[in-house]
């Protein structure tokens, strides 16, 4: 199995009616196309772990890359992996504002300049997985 992450900036600031949309369609799509994942949003960026069987995520991930609300996609990873990170979400997610990310990262200083997935905070893929680790367990499912 593959697993991708990415991180984008929202073209807009997505209501939350907007991005329950974004949700449902995307677990429809990835249940049917047994891709799992989680998403993370946070002052208009976006990070997000695909995985599954490599012809569907590639499938999913140019539908991706091509939607308009989003932009500037920054392809963090893409590896093969002997174990999904989350087998049983066709999409987890956290809608991480910035008072929850300065409880839960030491060191973190929010800020709405300062993105989630500013480059400077997401310097590698690494850093990618432990934040979105770090999110999973609170997710709604
Ligand atoms: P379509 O038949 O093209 O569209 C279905 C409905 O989606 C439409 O009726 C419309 O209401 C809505 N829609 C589609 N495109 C837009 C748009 N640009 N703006 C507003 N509404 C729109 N897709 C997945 O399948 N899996 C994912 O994990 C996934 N994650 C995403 C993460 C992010 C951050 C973003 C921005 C998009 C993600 N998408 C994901 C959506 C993806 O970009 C495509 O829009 C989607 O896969 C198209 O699916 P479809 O062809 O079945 O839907």
């Amino acid at each position: 199995m593959r697993r991708i992450i990415y991180c984008s900036q929202a073209s807009f600031d997505m209501s939350p009616d907007e991005l329950v949309a974004l949700l449902e369609l995307s677990r429809r799509n990835n249940s049917r196309d047994g891709l799992s994942g989680m998403l993370l949003y946070s002052s208009q960026s976006f990070l997000q772990v695909l995985e599954g069987e490599s012809a569907a995520l590639d499938a999913t991930y140019d539908r991706i890359r091509a939607d308009d609300r989003h932009v500037n996609l920054r392809l963090l990873l893409d590896a093969e992996v002997a174990e999904p990170l989350f087998p049983e979400w066709t999409m987890g997610f956290d809608h991480v504002d910035d008072e929850e990310l300065g409880e839960q990262l030491e060191g973190f200083t929010p800020a709405t300049t300062y993105p989630l997935v500013n480059p400077d905070l997401i310097t590698n893929a690494g850093v990618a997985q432990t934040l979105l680790g770090l999110y999973a367990k609170n997710a709604v499912r």
